[in-house]
């Protein structure tokens, strides 16, 4: 897998949104959501249980479904799927093979146990530019970024200045003035949240 540089992680995170008919979620939490580590987690289903990502295989024989976020610099994020025997996993329900790739919408279920849906979390990264934007030249406004300002980091290592934090020029709104980053065009999302959620699970 591609590593995100320490500079500039990604700004969207996976999230698995679990949901079920049967009584382990209760009223009050009607979805249990696991934030996938970076790095491979085994999906781990307890019977009666919550269910929970772990780095080790659960105990017994059966690994059941491991998981691994691809964070491409310039894409959205991915979540690479590996069963441990074709056929155990249905995807957006069809049964698939050993390995599959998913993205935000894709739901997948393990042995007919709970549905998991696949959402991306963003927490926007703003505050002063890293070291990587440090007198680079903003796409926008192509003005070089100071160490007085505040920059939105993009998860591709761009950045863009931000409104309502420029000092002395607040003329700089260079995030609110575009849609998405010029330089890998994935969308600029400055409200932490999801961008898109479930419509059959109540958001606890
Ligand atoms: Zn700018
Ligand atoms: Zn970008």
């Amino acid at each position: 897998m591609i590593s995100a540089t320490p500079v500039s992680p990604p700004s969207g995170a996976i999230r698995l949104v679990a949901e079920s008919s049967v009584p382990v979620v209760s009223a009050a939490a009607p979805c249990v959501v696991l934030e996938m580590p970076v790095g491979p987690s085994y999906l781990v289903l307890p019977s009666g249980g919550l269910p929970a990502l772990s780095a080790e295989p659960p105990p017994g024989a059966d690994a059941g479904v491991l998981l691994e976020p691809i964070l491409p610099p310039r894409r959205p994020p991915r979540l690479l799927l590996l069963a441990s025997a074709p056929g155990r996993v249905t995807v957006n329900g069809h049964r698939a093979g050993r390995v599959s790739v998913l993205g935000e919408r894709d739901q997948f279920r393990l042995d007919g146990s709970l549905l998991f849906h696949v959402t991306l979390f963003t927490r926007p990264r703003v505050g002063p530019p890293s070291g990587a934007l440090l007198g680079r030249e903003c796409p926008v406004c192509r003005v070089p970024f100071a160490s007085d300002t505040t920059a939105f980091h993009c998860g591709c290592g761009g950045g863009l200045h931000l409104v309502g934090t420029e000092p002395n020029d607040d003329l700089l709104q260079c995030a609110r003035a575009v849609s998405a980053c010029p330089r890998c065009s994935q969308p600029v999302v400055l409200k932490e949240g999801y961008s898109w959620f479930p419509p059959e699970v109540s958001h606890a």
